[in-house]
């Protein structure tokens, strides 16, 4: 149960830090603003995963937009601690069972969902809702945001806000 805490309080940390990493850089520039300012090259997102225990490997690509960002993508290596997150574009009919071992397992989540997720299956929102677990909106349509404009990704985003989907 203390492990547990732990973890929902480090969930919350990172969520409260990722909030004000994006606020802080809102207030430094506008040019966030505005997608059209920015580059829409595309740079694959992924990891290397390893088999001895190590954290994956990000690539130095990614490494260095998160580093001059502020952004965050791995925790501590010291810290004998995991975050599981789950993408709901591409759920593939696992969220019934991954919900199921959470419970048993009484371990949180986020979950990241879309337009097509909460209106084909409301009730695992409301599952994932009630069981505590964080509901991260993941846009409307699941696009790639690089071949967006900015009224585009705005719509992406904000649509989930004024509950039009
Ligand atoms: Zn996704």
């Amino acid at each position: 149960m203390k492990k547990i805490r732990y973890l929902l309080l480090f969930v919350l940390i990172v969520t409260f830090f990722s909030i004000s990493i994006i606020l802080k850089n809102m207030e430094d520039s506008t040019i966030l603003s505005n997608a059209n300012t920015l580059s829409n090259k595309k740079i694959g997102w992924g990891i290397k995963r390893n088999n001895n225990h190590e954290q994956p490997d990000l690539g130095s690509e990614n490494i260095k937009i998160l580093t001059e960002n502020h952004g965050i993508a791995i925790g501590n290596s010291e810290s004998k601690k995991i975050y599981l997150t789950f993408d709901e574009g591409y759920e593939a009919g696992y969220t019934p069972e991954i919900l199921k071992v959470l419970k048993q397992n009484r371990v949180k989540a986020a979950f990241f969902i879309t337009a097509h997720f909460v209106n084909t299956e409301p009730d695992l929102v409301k599952e994932m809702i009630d069981e505590g677990h964080i509901v991260g909106n993941h846009t409307i349509n699941h696009k790639s945001m690089p071949d967006l404009n900015s009224e585009q990704i705005k719509s992406e985003v904000m649509r989930f806000a004024s509950n039009n989907l």
